[in-house]
């Protein structure tokens, strides 16, 4: 089987990470932007540490903090421009995969000028400003993969972009961010990561390594199953401890590079469709689609199914789908008329999307979409 597998980003994790090596940040230049959604890195500590490293660097810094959720594409020019105007010579992206594909785009656009029409055709040169991720939730494993996914009103949906220079040079890895995180998008973005792993392994371009690290990241999400089920049954964070989080942020990172070699398959591709219209979480929908479909793909290749299974160490579909109803709680209400929108609109885009083994038919997709909203 042939196969690539390419992943330039270093990786640096533990504890207080980013302070013990505050020299890493020096080779990049004398100034920095950070790149952070409105509030939870000035909460988590994470801004703070970057900062102190910077001061003891002796390097500038100006702080972009305007990136929402499902970033749009106009955030990223404005963030661009933010980034001529200073002169930056680095960015630093700061939160989860919102702020971090943010960040990327911007950094791209701060060194070429690309018009909003040819963003997502590419291809684009390799100047780019160097670009350090610190990750502060743990799912999108943005931190070790080159893509960007914002929101496209063109397509009614997401749309991805992912040269490969915009693999971040630097991820830090410090589970401590994560300690105050709600169990809502604790159990979103893990379920994002556990997408990530699941889904990598049924593309086609499933290697022997993504497989590899896909199986371990998945494994080390159904270790976290019990202190997840635990936390949302309480609607408590406090089994949610430091070993808990760290194990996360390993299986997205690790899951992360599982994408970053093989892409994501159908559920993604459906899921954007739900966050697009009805403002579903990422996580969420993925986590909503994800049994279903693989249901379909159990029709055409049961052992595939089956060595995902194995590596959830869960008997069955059913078994993951009751997992993923009592993570996720009750389900959004959606009408006659949204569902024949959504399942038109997931139909389109899915059919332009050849990375999975099995591309479910329009018939499938409107099929998935009615089972899980019972309509
Ligand atoms: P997010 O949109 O980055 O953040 C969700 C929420 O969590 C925000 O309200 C954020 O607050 C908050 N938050 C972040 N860190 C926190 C912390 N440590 N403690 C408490 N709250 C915290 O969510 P995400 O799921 O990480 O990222 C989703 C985005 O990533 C989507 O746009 C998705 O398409 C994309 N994605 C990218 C890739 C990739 O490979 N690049 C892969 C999968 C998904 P603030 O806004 O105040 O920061
Ligand atoms: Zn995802």
């Amino acid at each position: 089987m042939s196969y690539k597998y390419h992943m330039p980003t270093k990786v640096i994790s533990g504890q207080d990470c980013i302070l013990s090596n505050s020299e890493l940040f020096k080779r990049f230049g004398k100034k920095a932007m950070l790149v952070t959604g409105r509030a939870s890195a000035k909460k988590n500590g994470s801004q703070d540490d970057v900062i102190q490293a910077l001061q003891e660097q002796g390097i500038e810094y100006v702080v972009f903090d305007q990136v929402m959720a499902n970033p749009t594409i106009a955030c990223t020019y404005q963030g661009a421009e933010f980034a001529k105007q200073h002169d930056v010579d680095f960015v630093i992206a700061i939160g989860g995969g919102s702020p971090m594909d943010a960040a990327k785009v911007m950094a791209l656009l701060a060194r070429q000028d690309i018009k909003e029409e040819n963003l997502f055709s590419g291809p684009h040169g390799d100047d780019v400003l160097p670009i350090i991720a610190v990750p502060t939730t743990a799912g999108t494993g943005s931190e070790v993969t080159p893509y960007a996914i914002l929101t496209n009103d063109v397509i009614e949906s997401k749309t991805s972009l992912g040269p490969e220079s915009l693999f971040p040079q630097i991820a830090f890895l410090d589970a401590r961010y994560m300690l105050e995180m709600s169990v809502e998008t604790t159990v979103n973005t893990a379920i994002d990561a556990f997408s990530h792993a699941a889904e990598g392994m049924m593309t086609v371009r499933a290697s022997l390594v993504s497989n590899a690290l896909a199986k371990e990241s998945i494994a080390i999400f159904t270790r976290c199953i019990p202190a997840l089920r635990e936390a949302v049954a309480k609607d408590d964070i406090s089994v949610l401890d430091l070993h808990v989080r760290n194990d996360l942020l390993q299986c997205s990172m690790l899951a992360g590079i599982v994408i970053a070699q093989t892409g994501t398959a159908a559920v993604h591709a459906m899921g954007y469709t739900l966050t697009y219209f009805k403002d579903i979480d990422h996580g969420r929908a993925n986590g909503l689609l994800i049994a279903e479909y693989m249901k379909l793909v159990e029709e055409e290749k049961p052992q595939l199914i089956e060595d995902i299974l194995a590596a959830l160490n869960i008997a069955d579909l059913t078994e993951l789908d009751a997992l993923m109803c009592e993570l996720l709680g009750e389900k959004e209400v959606i009408s006659e008329d949204e569902m024949v929108k959504y399942i038109a609109n997931a139909a389109r885009i899915n059919a332009s999307k050849n990375n999975s083994q099995v591309t479910p038919s329009d018939d499938d997709v409107g099929a998935m979409f009615r089972k899980i909203f019972g309509l």
